[in-house]
């Protein structure tokens, strides 16, 4: 009998354009993941509810993450590649889950504190509940593995204690979920004005989006923060050069790298010469990418049939959980 494939869950928001984080961070590894693992991937709608309750621009938004997923390789065939509220037991679980999260826990967790920095008109319960969700989005599908960035090492965290908590109390129902990246320290693209992670909802300027033509690329990576260069041999790179060294790692060629960390370390980089180099590099990488968004994102109908497809997987998923968690509660009377 063929092994039962292990579980694998993730999802992006729909609150923008995806950017080279979403695809280092979570993306790539998605589509590593596809053949050899059960996997689902969402767009998680009802989480951009939080930050982001106007929903104008929701279904334009829905349709780019799908259309930005397959373009950079994910096969909705092979995997689920669902809208996180096409799933309706999710809000069920939710309110379970809910019962077994405590208020201090939760208004400890960084990104509420960010959140409530940046929006200290909109800090709603759904903002201060929303580990309980992603932890319902990934228990809900009885997920092993999450890919993801370094940004959410602490949801997985929370995700663990409430599987762990209602474990303990109701039955052994779900497994322990462990943020992945095949056993790599988990990746944090950084922004380019220095400092931060590259986000959808932060400085467009900062952040180097899979749609952006070209002309705009090379714009945001020359304008990343230099200085006049180091003045002594093998001296520690500032954050702001670091990161620049760190995005070129992921698309630049080793040897082209090598020059660039030699010439640093003997005082001779010239930054603009770095840069440019970077930008056609990233060029290379984006423009096929976005060109593959532009085919996929005016067929309505295919991305219709793939939210259909989707959604009957997650849901035959989330049925045979669901079943089991009501069972193990005792909420099952005839
Ligand atoms: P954003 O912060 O841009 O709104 P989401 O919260 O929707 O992105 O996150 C979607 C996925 O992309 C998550 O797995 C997250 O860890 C990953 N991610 C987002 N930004 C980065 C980044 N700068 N570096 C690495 N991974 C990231």
């Amino acid at each position: 009998m063929e092994k039962k494939k292990e579980i694998v869950m993730s999802g992006i928001r729909p609150t923008g354009f995806l950017h080279l984080g979403n695809y280092f961070g979570a993306i790539r590894n998605y589509i590593k993941m596809q053949d050899a693992y059960e996997c689902y991937f969402m767009v998680a709608d009802l989480h951009s509810l939080t930050t982001h309750p106007d929903t104008k621009e929701l279904k334009q938004n829905v349709e780019r993450v799908l259309a930005e997923n397959i373009a950079c390789g994910l096969d909705p065939e092979k995997a689920a590649l669902y809208c996180q509220s096409h799933l309706p037991e999710t809000s069920e679980l939710y309110l379970y889950l809910n019962m077994l999260a405590y208020k201090g826990e939760l208004e400890k967790t960084t990104t509420f504190k960010d959140k409530v920095r940046q929006h200290p008109e909109n800090v709603n319960a759904g903002l201060l509940t929303y580990p309980v969700l992603m932890a319902t989005d990934i228990l809900i599908h009885r997920a092993s593995y999450v890919p993801v960035g370094k940004d959410q090492e602490q949801h997985l965290e929370m995700a663990r204690n409430f599987a762990q908590r209602f474990n303990h109390r109701y039955g052994n129902i779900f497994p322990e979920p462990a943020a992945f990246n095949f056993g790599e320290n988990l990746v944090k693209v950084p922004s380019l004005d220095g400092s931060g992670k590259m986000s959808k909802s932060e400085n467009g300027m900062s952040t180097l989006f899979l749609a952006d033509e070209d002309d705009m690329i090379r714009k945001k990576v020359m304008k990343a923060k230099t200085d006049s260069g180091p003045t002594e041999p093998n001296s520690p790179k500032p954050e702001y050069i670091e990161n620049i060294f760190g995005l070129m790692q992921l698309v630049s060629t080793p040897d082209v790298i090598a020059k660039f960390d030699e010439d640093y370390n003997n005082c001779n980089i010239r930054y603009g010469d770095f840069k440019k180099q970077l930008a056609e590099d990233m060029v290379k990488f984006i423009s096929p990418i976005r060109e593959k968004i532009n085919n996929i994102l005016p067929d309505k109908k295919y991305l219709k049939n793939v939210m259909e497809m989707g959604a009957e997987k997650g849901i035959k998923s989330t049925n045979a959980t669901m079943k089991l968690v009501r069972e193990a509660m005792g909420l099952k009377y005839y």
